[in-house]
């Protein structure tokens, strides 16, 4: 199977061949299609699978023809530039929660490649880095928020900063590095902070491993027609 096979968006397309992709993983033959078909996830899958990809592309292809219609009127970033725009609070389309700053900003840059030529702009945020900064980004307009999960119940305090109410897609990357039982409560207010009134948020999860508050966490938040890749 290719790319070319696998009904992308044009522009998607482009942005997979430009980043030098020419056949896709395993996961990512597992994960295209069933990202595209609207289900849940759960994927077992370990760095340098090319699991990061495996969600971004689906993800994003779905919401490049749509994101007009589904995002906050904002300012361009022209107007940003011009000095004249107002700030406004982000409100994501799609929220990663990763554990660590380096697989977040790996992420981010993995996104950044994918939105290219598209409406959509990514962010990132996470811990140990001024949050003031994180702000000024976010209130320039962010539909693809990667954040790790400290700094994310944090912006999630700030709703002149941060809503979670547009979010059409969750990910959870790694979730095994992240979950226990001190964080279980955390993730669940993260994966709550998406949930609309339609209740039409899709959830993915991604982890090396399979441990019990994993499991629990999926059992809590994925529909019962979620996939199992492994
Ligand atoms: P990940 O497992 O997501 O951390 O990806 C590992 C590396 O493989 C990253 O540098 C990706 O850019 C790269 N990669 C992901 N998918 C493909 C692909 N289909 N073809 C070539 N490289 C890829």
């Amino acid at each position: 199977k290719s790319f070319k096979d696998a009904g992308l968006h044009p522009v998607m397309l482009k942005n997979v061949e430009m980043s030098g992709f020419r056949t896709p993983t395993p996961i990512q033959q597992y994960c295209i299609p069933a990202i595209k078909m609207g289900h849940d996830l759960i994927a077992i899958a370990q760095t340098g699978s090319g699991k990061t990809a495996a969600y971004l592309i689906p993800i994003l292809n779905h919401l490049m023809g749509k994101a007009k219609k589904l995002m906050a009127p904002r300012p361009s970033v022209k107007e940003f530039e011009a000095g004249i725009a107002q700030r406004a609070r982000a409100e994501p389309l799609v929220v990663i929660v990763c554990p660590s700053r380096e697989l977040a900003i790996q992420i981010f840059n993995e996104a950044r490649k994918f939105c290219y030529r598209t409406m959509l702009r990514p962010c990132v945020a996470y811990g140990g880095a001024p949050v003031r900064d994180q702000f000024d980004q976010l209130q320039r307009g962010c539909d693809v928020l990667v954040a790790t999960p400290g700094r994310l119940i944090h912006l999630m305090e700030r709703p002149d900063v941060l809503t979670l109410r547009r979010v059409k897609y969750m990910v959870i990357d790694e979730a095994d590095e992240m979950l226990d039982d001190d964080w279980a409560e955390d993730f669940n207010k993260i994966l709550s902070g998406g949930e609309q009134e339609e209740g039409n948020v899709k959830y993915m999860l991604f982890s090396a491993t399979f441990p019990t508050a994993v499991r629990k966490l999926a059992k809590t938040h994925l529909a019962e027609t979620h996939i199992r890749v492994r």
